[in-house]
């Protein structure tokens, strides 16, 4: 809403694993499409787990939603939502435009994480969805346009932890299932790609730290263009 796209327009939603921070808001987003109250048509792709995700949702929402059908008409927003579940990477979707596919990457624990790749007829651009080094990704990720991976800034985890309390936990989560911006450079340069752009900052709430230091690490090892990702960016 806030980048300026009228809600009905939703026509494709891909989540790449069900951790919270990646799937909290997919059903109100379904939900508020619908409510639109224009006709909509959402096909969902996502890792085993979507259909219950959805299913669930609507279950939670099953009140307010047979009320207002009764009440207030319309359409049930529960036909208007298709899911499509997969649990081996490959051929996600194609449309003319645009080819969809995903390839496993590694985010212990979850072994259902995924990145996309949509091959435009005038573009690639790569997903990483969360991710440790892996470089499959960059095999998967070649000669594309725009590579779009998360990052994590190794200075600022030490601070992060002590603000804390669970933190040995955390600390061992968060550097066995994601990637410091130094790997990031390195998977950019083995992938060729034009465009880097950081996102899914780790910390993602520590203004202190600059746009210079996120690119610092991943500029030691990859020479093109690096955009550290900030909300509602158009690239
Ligand atoms: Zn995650
Ligand atoms: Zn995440």
């Amino acid at each position: 809403m806030t980048a300026g796209i009228s809600l009905d327009r939703l026509r494709y939603v891909f989540i790449t694993h069900h951790h919270s921070d990646h799937n909290l808001e997919y059903g109100a987003l379904l939900y508020n499409a619908s409510a639109t109250g224009k006709p909509i048509q959402v096909d969902a792709y996502g890792p085993m787990g979507l259909k219950k995700l959805t299913q669930d949702f609507f279950e939670y929402e099953k009140f307010d939603i047979e009320i207002r059908l009764a009440d207030e008409g319309g359409v049930d927003p529960r036909t208007q939502i298709a899911v499509h579940e997969f649990d081996q990477p490959g051929l996600v979707m194609q449309i003319q435009s645009v080819k969809v596919t995903s390839c496993r990457v590694q985010h212990p624990p979850i072994t259902q994480s995924y990145a996309y790749r949509f091959d435009a007829n005038d573009r690639s651009i790569v997903i990483s969805g969360d991710t440790a080094y892996c470089p499959e990704l960059a095999g998967f990720a070649k000669g594309a346009d725009v590579l779009v991976h998360e990052a994590m800034y190794l200075p600022a985890i030490e601070k992060l932890i002590r603000e804390i309390p669970s933190a040995t936990r955390l600390r061992q989560h968060l550097l066995a299932a994601h990637t410091s911006t130094e790997d990031v450079g390195k998977i950019a340069t083995q992938a060729g790609v034009k465009t880097l752009v950081l996102s899914h900052l780790v910390p993602g709430d520590d203004p202190s730290i600059t746009d210079e230091q996120w690119s610092e690490g991943a500029r030691k090892y990859f020479k093109g263009r690096i955009i550290v990702g900030k909300d509602l960016m158009e690239i």
